[in-house]
């Protein structure tokens, strides 16, 4: 499958960061033996799914939609800003960075180590209602030890980006590009919509992480959804829709490059060829 895709006159290209390990148990499902079904394997340990970001570039724009791990994650993840550079895009090319939500592997790589923006140019979008959960309140105000070490993170990762920040609504954010909120993954986790010349691609963020799983079981969450029962709402309604509609979908956890169709066959969902 190509790394790249034209919507009119935007080209997206998937860049990879690397690729994720987790647990059976991390990753959340209850029910063991469903998810041993699933990940097509007789010792499914250890889970691991690709952390892609998605580069849309025309119309004078070169946005960056999500940023990946930075250097938090060990030496198999942190590989955007080398895959970007190898591919002829300096960082100081990046005019916006669109975020899905605040998940360290998502926005952790806007900083470096020195806690430097990796993005000078860029102006960073996030949805209103994403930046208000992570950023207008105190870490410690959470009794979720984990919400409290996010939150942390996400306010030192924007910290650089302060004076170049726009939070946003629904709806057009940049020319043809959208911003649509599917909360549940996280309050404000949002798609980002690329619509040109009657085509579009909907970027939607962490809505599936297992994919074998959570489309044969939607309602399956992940451990680290902050509301597993309206993730599960917002996952249904999106599958429902981009399977209905034909809409080409990028997932930051689909397997590298990302893109895929959905369809639907007797009540399941399967991932389509082009
Ligand atoms: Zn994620």
């Amino acid at each position: 499958m190509a790394d790249s895709i034209a919507i009119g006159g935007y080209t997206i290209t998937a860049f990879s960061d690397g690729r994720l390990q987790t647990t059976i148990e991390g990753a959340g499902a209850s029910d063991t033996a469903v998810i041993r079904a699933f990940t097509g394997s007789e010792n499914p340990e250890p889970v691991i799914f690709a952390v892609n970001t998605f580069l849309i570039e025309g119309r004078g724009i070169c946005a960056l939609v999500d940023t990946g791990c930075g250097n938090t994650r060990g030496p198999g993840l942190g590989k955007l800003t080398t895959n970007l550079i190898a591919a002829g895009k300096p960082l100081a090319a990046i005019t916006h960075v669109l975020l899905t939500h605040f998940h360290p592997d998502h926005s952790n790589g806007l900083i470096d180590g020195a806690g430097a923006a990796v993005f000078p140019n860029a102006e960073l979008i996030a949805h209103e209602t994403e930046a208000r959960f992570w950023l207008d309140t105190e870490p410690s105000q959470s009794s979720n030890e984990r919400i409290q070490r996010n939150r942390q993170a996400a306010q030192q990762v924007c910290a650089p980006y302060q004076k170049r920040m726009r939070r946003v609504q629904d709806g057009e954010a940049l020319p043809g590009i959208l911003a649509r909120v599917s909360p549940g993954h996280t309050p404000g986790h949002s798609c980002w919509i690329v619509e040109d010349d009657g085509d579009s691609l909907m970027i939607w963020g962490d809505t599936i992480h297992l994919t074998r799983l959570q489309l044969a079981h939607p309602e399956i969450g992940f451990n680290v959804d902050v509301d597993p029962a309206m993730g599960a709402a917002s996952r249904m309604r999106l599958l429902d829709q981009v399977s209905a509609d034909r809409t080409r979908v990028a997932g930051m956890h689909l397997e590298f490059p990302g893109f895929a169709y959905i369809v639907k066959r007797g009540g399941k969902y399967e991932l389509a060829a082009e």
